[in-house]
């Protein structure tokens, strides 16, 4: 059953902006409506860990760009934010299970985020790219195709 990514994306930002003031939530998408056959719960898994990572590692606040890409063949989500970025050298691990950054100072979590995403999208035959400068921001891209 075909749903609308537009609405489903700005609900998640909406429900996810509730949960921050120091942050600004931007979504911008290319449509206005966008009717496609994607499993709603791994899409609102991978977005919603991306985007909690995004308020999480910005501990100063800041803009949280969040962009919707469709092409005829797959769909782009691109999360960006102004935080703490994570060194060149690490960005590879950061998919591995329980791996943190050595720049997390006091900000907690387990490390296991990012590696289920990474399975999610891996189920969806996607990819996931990560491009970050520490103190700058870091940006994720997931590419999901559409199988039409
Ligand atoms: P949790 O399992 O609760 O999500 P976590 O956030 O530490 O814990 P991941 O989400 O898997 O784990 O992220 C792994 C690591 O990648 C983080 O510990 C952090 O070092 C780095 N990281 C992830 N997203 C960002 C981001 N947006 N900005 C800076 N560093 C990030
Ligand atoms: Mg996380």
């Amino acid at each position: 059953q075909p749903f609308d990514l537009i609405i489903f994306c700005s609900s998640l930002v909406e429900e996810l902006q509730i949960s921050t003031t120091k942050h600004q939530i931007i979504f911008q998408a290319q449509e206005q409506r966008l009717l496609l056959r994607l499993d709603e719960k791994l899409l609102r898994h991978i977005l919603t860990n991306l985007l909690s990572n995004a308020i999480k590692y910005s501990p100063q606040g800041g803009v949280i760009h969040f962009d919707l890409i469709p092409r005829t063949d797959e769909v782009i989500f691109v999360i960006q934010d102004e935080g703490i970025g994570i060194p060149k050298s690490e960005q590879e691990q950061l998919f591995n299970s329980f791996h943190r950054a050595s720049n997390v100072g006091i900000i907690s979590g387990t490390g296991l985020g990012l590696a289920i995403v990474k399975k999610s999208v891996d189920l969806h035959r996607g990819k996931i790219v990560v491009d970050s400068e520490v103190n700058v921001g870091t940006t994720f891209t997931v590419t999901i195709p559409l199988n039409n």
